[in-house]
This record gives C-alpha cells, sequence and structure tokens, in this order.
C-alpha cells in the first residue's frame, strides 16, 4: 500500500456505505463524511435485481440483507386504459437459478441499516455526520476535503458519492446542474389493509399509461405496500419530497382505468419529486479524486437500478484499490473503465425504457402490447442477462 491514510468517502448514502464496506473487506481504513446531522434514507421502497445481492455478499452483508427483504414472485406489467394484464416475468426457481440470487423489494431504511450496520461493525470505517463537502485540493500525494464548516479532511484519496447534486462532481467533470425530465413523480406508503383487498398482488406491478404510470408492491414483512405514481407533465424545475394533496395527485391519472385509480384514491401523506439525471459521461476520475452512484450516473428510476448501480460501484472501485495498493490513480482508472459503458447504457435504457414501455399512447402502447405479450418468460431472462446476472467486476453491457 502506498500509503496509511485513510481514503475518503463524500457522503453515506446507499454509495458511500458500499464503499466503505468494500474498503474494510479489503483492510483499508476510510473515513465517510456526511452532510446530514444523521445517516439515513428518504422514501420507503426499492427494488433490488440479483444484481444488487451479488454485491452484498461481496460486501459481506449478504444474509443481513436477504433476511430484510420481500420476495416477490413476479414482475407484472399491466396496461392502465384496459386493466388488462400485458405480461409478467416470473422470479421464482428458474429466474434464482438463472442469475443466482433472488429479485426482491426491501424498505430503503432497512437496506441502509444493513450497510450502516456493517460499517459500524469495521474498525476501519469512520462515520462522520455534519460534514458537507464544499471542495477538494490534491497535490500528487493526497486529497484534503474542504468542508462547509471549514474543517479540511486530508486522505490518500476521494470519492465523491455525494449523489445527484454532488459537489465532487462539479469539480470532476463540471457539466452544470442536472436535467429536469418533467416525469413527476408522488409517492406514498400504506398499510397493508388499506390496499385493495383484490391488489394485494406478491409483486412488482407497473401499470402504464399515457404519460402516467403507478406501481407498487408490498414491503417490511407485507405491513405496508408502497406506492409510487409518476405523471408525465413537463415539471420545469426540480423538486424533493413535497407534501401534496390526493387531489393534486389524481389529477394527473383521470384518464386511467378505475381499478388503476383506485390505488392512488388509496395513498395517503404523498410527496412529490421531480426527476433528475443526468447525460453520461466517460470521464470521472481526476487524479485521486474519482465519483460513484448518482454522482457519476445519475439516472430515471424506470430500470430500477440506480441504487443496484451505486452498490456494484462500491464493489468495483474497492476491489479496484485492492488490485492496485501502490497506485491509486492506477486503481480509480481501471474502475472507471471497467464501469462507464454498463452505467451510461443503464441510464440510456432507463430513458428509453419511460418512452417506450412506461408512457406511450394508441398505437405506439399497442405496439407496447404486442411485443410485450409475446415474449416467453426465458425470451425475458436472456434479455435480462446483462444486467442482472452481470456484477460490479466485470463490466458487462449486453
Ligand atoms: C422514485 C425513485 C425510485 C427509485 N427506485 C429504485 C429502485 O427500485 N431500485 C434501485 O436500485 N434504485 C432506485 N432508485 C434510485 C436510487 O434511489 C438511487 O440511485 C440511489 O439511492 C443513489 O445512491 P447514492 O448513494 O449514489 O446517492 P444518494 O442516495 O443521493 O446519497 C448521497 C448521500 O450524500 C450526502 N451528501 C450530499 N451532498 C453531500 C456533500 N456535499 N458532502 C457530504 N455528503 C453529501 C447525502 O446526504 C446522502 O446521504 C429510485 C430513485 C427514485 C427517485
Amino acid at each position: 500500500m502506498a500509503d496509511g491514510k485513510p481514503i475518503l468517502i463524500a457522503g453515506g448514502g446507499i454509495g458511500g456505505l458500499s464503499a466503505a464496506l468494500g474498503m474494510a473487506q479489503k483492510g483499508r481504513s476510510c473515513i465517510v463524511l456526511e452532510k446530514a446531522s444523521r445517516f439515513g434514507e428518504i422514501g420507503a421502497g426499492i427494488q433490488l435485481g440479483p444484481n444488487a445481492f451479488h454485491a452484498f455478499d461481496y460486501l459481506g452483508v449478504g444474509d443481513a440483507a436477504r433476511a430484510k427483504a420481500v420476495y416477490v414472485d413476479n414482475l407484472r406489467l399491466m396496461d392502465a386504459m384496459t386493466g388488462e394484464e400485458i405480461t409478467h416475468v416470473p422470479l421464482d426457481e428458474p429466474f434464482r437459478k438463472r442469475f443466482g440470487n433472488p429479485y426482491a423489494v426491501v424498505h430503503r431504511v432497512d437496506l441502509h441499516g444493513v450497510l450502516l450496520e456493517g460499517c459500524r461493525a469495521s474498525d476501519l470505517v469512520d462515520l462522520r455526520t455534519d460534514s458537507e463537502v464544499l471542495s477538494y485540493e490534491q497535490d500528487g500525494a493526497s486529497v484534503t476535503a474542504v468542508l462547509a464548516s471549514g474543517e479540511r479532511v486530508t486522505g490518500a484519496a476521494l470519492i465523491g458519492a455525494d449523489g445527484l447534486w454532488s459537489n465532487v462532481r462539479r469539480q470532476v467533470v463540471g457539466d452544470g446542474p442536472p436535467r429536469v425530465s418533467g416525469h413527476t413523480t408522488y409517492r406514498s406508503v400504506i398499510a397493508t389493509e388499506k390496499m385493495p383487498e383484490d391488489l394485494r398482488w406478491n409483486a412488482a406491478t407497473l401499470w402504464a399509461g399515457p404519460r402516467c404510470h403507478v406501481v407498487h408492491y408490498p414491503l417490511s414483512g407485507w405491513k405496508v405496500f408502497n406506492l409510487v405514481a409518476t405523471f408525465h407533465n413537463d415539471a420545469p424545475e426540480p423538486v424533493a419530497g413535497k407534501p401534496v394533496s390526493n387531489e393534486e395527485v389524481l389529477a394527473g391519472f383521470r384518464h386511467i382505468c378505475a381499478r388503476a385509480q383506485s390505488i392512488i384514491e388509496h395513498g395517503e401523506d404523498w410527496k412529490l419529486w421531480v426527476l433528475c439525471d443526468r447525460e453520461p459521461v466517460e470521464n470521472w476520475v481526476d487524479g485521486r479524486v474519482t465519483l460513484l452512484g448518482d454522482a457519476a450516473h445519475p439516472m430515471m428510476q424506470y430500470l430500477a437500478q440506480g441504487a443496484c448501480m451505486a452498490m456494484e460501484d462500491g464493489v468495483c472501485v474497492s476491489h479496484m484499490l485492492g488490485e492496485h495498493p501502490d497506485s491509486i490513480e492506477t486503481a480509480f482508472t481501471v474502475y472507471r473503465d471497467r464501469r462507464v459503458v454498463r452505467t451510461a447504457w443503464v441510464q440510456l435504457q432507463a430513458r428509453a425504457i419511460g418512452e417506450h414501455i412506461y408512457h406511450p399512447d394508441g398505437a405506439h402502447a399497442l405496439v407496447r402490447n404486442a411485443i410485450m405479450s409475446a415474449t416467453s418468460p426465458e425470451e425475458w431472462y436472456d434479455r435480462l442477462e446483462w444486467l442482472y446476472g452481470g456484477t460490479g467486476l466485470d463490466g458487462t453491457f449486453r
């Protein structure tokens, strides 16, 4: 190892903590600098492909993560205009055998908690709150993170895992603010008994309609249902977590069938986000500084892979630091080269899926239904192989 200085990680979200756990696995110390006054997660449910479980296993928390998950039977696609099922992807034994791990849904707090407990159990991870990283300086042998408090923290390298509005990215890439997608997402969690009984499916269900969709699945040992409703209303400004009334949410979904609307009617305490992503970029490295997760490749949520990719990044960057202990610059360059194409492809696919599967209308929707309903489970598995069969280390993109 070139020196004994710790690796600095800006941001203690799913990506930053995955990287910290990965470092600990490699015997490398790190300091996680988190802006908030406590470590935590905002929002409720998250879907995890088998590739997330490959990452959990690498990070040594596979069993803890599996214990928190709800194992859904299907990914189910419904036509929100006709109320008919278009297709479903079975997630049973053949799926698990094919990809070596299950597909699951989990509460964000539980997922983050598994990673946080893993970090707390390691002497090598120093977790610091109230530590917003504003910028960095480097001299070829070390990196100093400059905090909002004025404090300066020096380490061997810096990983910017500071999310969509990353300060570290501003310096590494400098490509301005994120792109506002114009898609407004409303999120709610309801008690299972409030979910219409005939819709209490053990599935990650998507109702796709013109310029809108609704997603629901059970969470937290079936105590609650996670509801996510999205309306492509060309919202011009980014918004995060603003409370909204049921009436305001319903206004974007009056054109879909009554059964799909009834899901929204049961929602409560809705909060609103206007979603953002970025154009993929080819470089995330500046000497001893790199990026991961949403700081590197923020994406629309339509492939349900942003957190999965952040965990894969954590696996890859820590692995490469282990492989190249004497050159952080080399480790970061190899990490970037291994990750850019796979994550850029997920970013681009997530946008395309939004347009062609989640939100089409008229003949465009008929094409979707015709193609998707004619696809067999084995064909779905073949199409998903690059994503779910891949890992943070192999860089698979097709
Ligand atoms: C509606 C919706 C649904 C989604 N569903 C899924 C899904 O089903 N499956 C999936 O895999 N992904 C999903 N995602 C994506 C996923 O939530 C993100 O990709 C993932 O959380 C990114 O993790 P991260 O650690 O990179 O960033 P973040 O979660 O944004 O964490 C960044 C951390 O850094 C801290 N921070 C910020 N700035 C600074 C700073 N300057 N200094 C220090 N700390 C800082 C923040 O407080 C935060 O703790 C969804 C996203 C949305 C919006």
